[in-house]
């Protein structure tokens, strides 16, 4: 008897450990949990940590100069057997060194976000690679599918960082974009608990990218002052501001409250530059500076409350993803 028992678990652990859908099957990955490539946060550590637990990990170019980014991607293939990628924000001052170093040193995916995914989707393609690209509307989602890539990340309104303009949520977000494209979707924004990673999967979502539930995880490379803040922080405490720069979400610090003083007197975009300045997110969020840095984070904070290992948090996503019960109508 207790050998049919045991031969049943067994099944049943197989089965589990072979479902796949389209992200899974895209990244050659366990589980759909992309990491977010945050700036600040993404170094080797995380995205290695991510990988070797069944996820895609993500470095971070954003905040990397070329040569850091090597080095960082060197660390990773050694630390992780898995797949893994980077994000690489089109902003970026040296963007066709970063293209380089990915090509060169055999990264197979890439996630690019903050720019026009025509520019070298198709190039990155022929070289091999698998490409994300990171949206916050259906439309410019529409535009990703018409420009050939293998993956769409929608970011709705909750999400840290650099946001979208219109303030649409992720759950009103993901299930339009799913109405308009076929390639696999990544649900963005909000998402830090089994819970949530559900409903987005609910939604029409293939798998989910997970920011702020990771910058609080010990892996991070951001500045443990950085750290205990995300913990600290309550439902409200976050804003999405800068729209006439480049809209982003942080922590209302004193940093924020001052840009807050700059608005009400009614100041243009070039006061709101010169007062932001230069590396004010490095100042925050790697020198822990929590009064005069960039503290970008996302809404979801609120429901954080511990640093903890990567492993960690994936156990307790896992655990909450499967324990879901909703009413049955
Ligand atoms: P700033 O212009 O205020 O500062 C640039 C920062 O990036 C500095 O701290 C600098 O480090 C670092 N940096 C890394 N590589 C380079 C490089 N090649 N040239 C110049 N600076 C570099 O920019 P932000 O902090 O607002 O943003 C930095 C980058 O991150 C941008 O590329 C931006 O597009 C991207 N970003 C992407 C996001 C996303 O995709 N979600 C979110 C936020 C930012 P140092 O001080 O050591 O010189």
């Amino acid at each position: 008897m207790s050998n049919f028992l045991d031969f049943g678990v067994a099944k049943k652990m197989k089965e589990m450990s072979e479902k796949q859908n389209k992200v899974t099957q895209l990244f050659e990955i366990k589980y759909p949990i992309i990491q977010g490539g945050m700036i600040w946060h993404s170094g080797w550590r995380l995205a290695s940590a991510v990988s070797n637990s069944g996820g895609l990990g993500l470095i971070g170019a954003g905040s990397m100069y070329p040569d850091i980014l090597r080095e960082n991607i060197r660390k990773c293939k050694a630390a992780t057997s898995k797949p893994f990628g980077v994000n690489v924000p089109m902003l970026y001052p040296n963007l066709e060194e970063i293209i380089q170093i990915v090509l060169e040193e055999g990264v197979k995916t890439i996630f690019t976000s903050a720019g026009n995914p025509k520019i070298y989707t198709e190039s990155l393609k022929k070289e091999g690679l698998k490409v994300a690209h990171v949206v916050s509307s259906t439309k410019f989602a529409m535009k990703c599918e018409d420009a050939g890539v293998d993956a769409i990340v929608a970011e709705g309104f909750e999400a840290g960082g650099h946001n979208g303009r219109d303030e649409t949520t992720t759950f009103c977000l993901i299930p339009n974009v799913k109405q308009h494209i076929s390639k696999p979707l990544i649900a963005a924004g909000g998402i830090a608990l089994g819970s949530q990673m559900k409903a987005a999967m609910i939604l029409g979502a293939d798998g989910v990218q997970i920011g702020s539930r990771f910058a609080a995880t010990e892996e991070a490379s951001s500045h443990e002052n950085f750290k205990n803040k995300v913990i600290s922080l309550n439902e409200g405490d976050t804003y999405l501001t800068l729209k006439e720069l480049a809209p982003v979400r942080l922590v209302k610090n004193k940093f924020f409250h001052d840009l807050e003083k700059l608005y009400d007197q009614g100041r243009d975009a070039e006061v709101l530059r010169e007062t932001l300045g230069r590396a004010r997110a490095k100042r925050g969020m790697f020198e822990g500076d929590l009064e005069e840095g960039e503290l970008e984070i996302g809404q979801v904070s609120a429901l954080i409350h511990e640093i903890l290992p990567v492993k960690k948090v994936f156990e307790n996503l896992l655990k909450e993803y499967r324990e879901v019960n909703s009413f049955d109508l």
